[in-house]
């Protein structure tokens, strides 16, 4: 999954890893598990999450690493990670290795003025210390300038998925899980096949979304 901070990764990483029955690694909590366990690792980044700076590619690619190994499962969801270009050819290095590439890298698309909305109003409730309006912005200039780029290498490879996340968590769920589903039986049927990106961002339009 590559989307902005506050586009609903991990809301949705949830619905997708409980629906395929997969394990849902997502990089943020596990950094912040570390910190707040006070491991090693944790005290590495801490004070590069506080800023909301990336940690370094190394560390973030060997905790993945380690993850997707020990999970012993064929299919996963990621989240929050690739973040750059580096760790989005690491990681492909990997999984070709373990015959394990991505079938799909979904994007979620939300607007920046919904996305401060949201992660202002999670502020309030989440006690994350990278949740203060300064840090958000940050988060979100560096996403737009390391992160969404990858989105292109994807779209090449015929693997991009974008869809509206405007909309109620469950709506965008549905529209997710309908073109996994979809997507399921090409890839089982044709694994060889070549694809092209598909783009679900009307359908918010279509079923009466305001943006
Ligand atoms: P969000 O998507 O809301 O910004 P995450 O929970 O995914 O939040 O990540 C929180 C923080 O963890 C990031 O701001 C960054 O400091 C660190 N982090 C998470 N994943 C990565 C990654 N793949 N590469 C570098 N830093 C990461």
């Amino acid at each position: 999954m590559i989307a902005p901070p506050g586009a609903g990764k991990g809301t949705q990483g949830v619905v997708i890893a409980s629906h395929f029955g997969i394990p849902h690694i997502a990089t943020g909590d596990l950094l912040r598990d570390h910190v707040a366990r006070g491991t090693e690792l944790g005290q590495t980044v801490r004070a590069s999450m506080d800023a909301g700076a990336l940690v370094p590619d190394e560390v973030v690619l060997q905790m993945v690493f380690e993850a997707l190994d020990a999970s012993g499962s064929d299919g996963y969801v990621l989240d929050g990670v690739p973040r750059t270009m580096a760790q989005a050819r690491s990681l492909y290095d990997f999984a070709v290795e373990r015959d394990k590439t991505a079938d799909v890298a979904l994007h979620l698309d939300v607007d920046d003025d919904e996305l401060v909305r949201r992660l202002l109003a999670r502020a309030a409730v989440s006690g994350r210390t990278d949740d203060t309006e300064d840090v958000i912005r940050h988060r979100l200039a560096l996403y737009y300038e390391v992160t969404h780029p990858i989105l292109d290498w994807y779209g090449e490879r015929g693997i991009l998925v974008r869809v509206d996340a405007h909309r109620p968590a469950d709506q965008v769920g549905r529209h997710i899980l309908t073109a996994l589903e979809v997507l399921k039986q090409v890839v089982e049927g044709s694994p060889g096949l070549p694809r092209r990106a598909v783009d679900l961002t009307s359908l918010g339009r279509a079923f009466g979304a305001s943006t």
